[in-house]
């Protein structure tokens, strides 16, 4: 339903009360508005990479993020001019690394094509990769000051209580509604504050579940509110059936070096290097065992061209992706035989040091530091051992 047939349901459809909507939310906000280090800058590049970081993140993930990010990229030029490789890894963590590859390509089409400047309408910003409407909107208002809806995971809740909306908010229907409504709500003046006071209330007050309606300052316009429908508004989304995996991921060495393989475009983490690894069916989901052993080998040998002998299970991960709940079993190999053939994989033999430099996905990680401990334990064993043989000698010196 478009928000003009909606709005005869919609308390602020008149002028009046949506002047007292905004002034109530501007006086809230300036009393309760959060002290956040995005929040402190006008800046459209900081604006920016804040905004592709709080997409599917928490405020509190992406602050050390935001912080770390800022210090090695200060400007879109040093960002434009930065390896994909470089900008992964100091993604690595935050997820959807689509993001960091997008801002990448972006920064060097603001550099290439605008100069080094932003585009300051929202049109000319959602022609660069990864920006959509709401980050479009976001910069124009938070850095430009200008006039521009937003609607995203926060103010999408707070819009359909306001409304009363009981439809599916992410359908076409819905989203033209709520960006109606949007564009209706934002003022001439100061609309970046405003946008931001909207994203607050919807993100402390009028929370996912149980919204603090006591301490909401625009609950007097709101019709879940007078309807006592705001816990099922808005309609959930259907969530997709969890499907059970469990893969191997193997750490070959050769030499105190560990084989990785670059991630292709076609598959997920693009970009991210990582240990060889891949699904298990059947029998071999059993665990350690000679037959799955077996197993592994054969795969190494058919996905990657390498023969390795599977020594030990290191360790067992559990982790989701997505609608995957996987269980990763870890495996330690050695190395065998050079790749027979190569299927046009980018492989590489990688130090335990140069493994702190490389983009890896989380579960990558925690198994490159698995590595670094084990190494560092058996430093420690062969340095205590060396003391033991050369006790003697030294007490024999001296006497
Ligand atoms: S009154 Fe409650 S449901 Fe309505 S906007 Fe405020 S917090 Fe949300």
């Amino acid at each position: 339903m478009p928000f003009t047939e909606f709005s005869r349901f919609a308390p602020l459809h008149e002028a009046e009360a949506l002047a007292g909507f905004r002034r109530q939310l501007r006086n809230w906000y300036a009393r309760n508005g959060r002290d956040l280090a995005w929040r402190r800058t006008r800046d459209p590049y900081r604006v920016w990479v804040s905004e592709i970081m709080l997409q599917q993140t928490t405020v509190a993930a992406v602050a050390p993020y935001f912080e770390r990010f800022l210090a090695r990229f200060p400007n879109v030029a040093a960002l434009a001019d930065a390896a994909e490789e470089d900008v992964l890894r100091l993604w690595e963590g935050l997820g959807y690394y689509s993001r960091a590859r997008n801002l990448r390509r972006a920064a060097e089409r603001i550099v290439h094509d605008y100069g080094g400047r932003f585009p300051h309408d929202a049109g000319g910003l959602q022609r660069l990769p990864g920006i959509g409407r709401y980050t479009a909107g976001a910069i124009v208002s938070f850095a430009f000051d200008r006039p521009a809806a937003i609607v995203e995971a926060n103010t999408l809740r707070l819009y359909c209580r306001l409304l009363g909306y009981a439809g599916d908010p992410r359908s076409s229907a819905g989203q033209r509604v709520l960006w109606e409504f949007a564009e209706r709500l934002v003022p001439r003046r100061s609309p970046g504050r405003f946008n931001q006071a909207l994203m607050e209330l919807g993100a402390t007050v009028c929370r996912p579940a149980a919204p603090d309606c006591s301490r909401c300052p625009v609950r007097r316009h709101c019709v879940a509110f007078g309807e006592n429908t705001q816990d099922v508004i808005p309609r959930a989304a259907a969530r997709p059936a969890v499907t059970q995996v469990t893969e191997a991921m193997v750490a070959i060495s050769r030499r105190g070096r560990f084989l990785l393989r670059r991630r292709p475009p076609s598959e997920r983490w693009a970009g991210l290097w990582d240990f060889p690894r891949f699904e298990l069916n059947g029998s071999a989901c059993d665990g350690d065992s000679p037959a799955v052993r077996g197993f592994v080998e054969e795969q190494l040998q058919e996905r990657h061209g390498v023969a390795a002998a599977v020594d030990s299970l290191l360790t067992e991960m559990r982790h989701g992706v997505t609608r995957y709940r996987i269980r990763l079993l870890c495996f330690a190999a050695r190395y065998v035989s050079r790749p027979r053939r190569s299927n046009g994989e980018e492989l590489r033999w990688t130090s335990r040091r140069e493994l702190t430099d490389l983009p890896l996905s989380t579960t990558g990680r925690r198994m490159a530091r698995l590595l670094c401990e084990q190494s560092a334990v058996r430093s420690q064993r062969s340095a205590v051992s060396g003391q033991l043989i050369t006790h003697p000698e030294t007490l024999k010196a001296e006497r």
